[in-house]
């Protein structure tokens, strides 16, 4: 059993009660608080475990933290291994913070709802794109001025 993001510990070196901003990686955990802290595994103390759902939360709360946090990059890291990916719309505009996704479109893993509005979007784009070709296809001379 390791430690997973959101789990709340006892860090029994320094009697501190951390909340873990990513699951346990290579025997370490890190904590949400400031200055990043890191400790061995082996020193804490599970006091609650994390759900399902405040790990993927707190996972994603520390993916979006300031880019030169580590634990960012850590957190990016393991999301990226989630075996059910999350929408990328859904996470960015925290529509449904855990909305899942169903298909993958290049990289990028989108639910129902957002792949059918991005498409919806693309095509309208793509309309407009093709009206312009026609315009600019279909341009007409312009005499010039009669001279005086
Ligand atoms: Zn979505």
């Amino acid at each position: 059993m390791t430690f997973r993001a959101g789990d709340v510990v006892l860090h029994r070196p320094s009697g501190e009660k951390w909340t873990l901003a990513c699951d346990e990686e290579r025997a370490e955990v890190i904590c949400c608080g400031w200055p990043e802290s890191y400790a061995k595994a082996a020193d804490c103390t599970l006091l609650r475990a994390a759900t399902d759902e405040d790990r993927l939360v707190t996972l994603l709360l520390v993916a979006k933290g300031p880019r030169d946090h580590y634990r960012r990059g850590v957190a990016v890291q393991q999301l990226a291994r989630e075996p059910h990916p999350l929408c990328s719309i859904c996470v960015d505009t925290s529509c449904d913070p855990l909305g899942k996704a169903t298909r993958r479109a290049g990289d990028v893993p989108l639910c129902d709802r957002h792949l059918a509005d991005a498409l919806d979007g693309a095509r309208a784009r793509l309309r407009e794109a093709q009206s312009t070709v026609e315009r600019l296809e279909n341009a007409q001379p312009i005499a010039p001025e009669p001279s005086t």
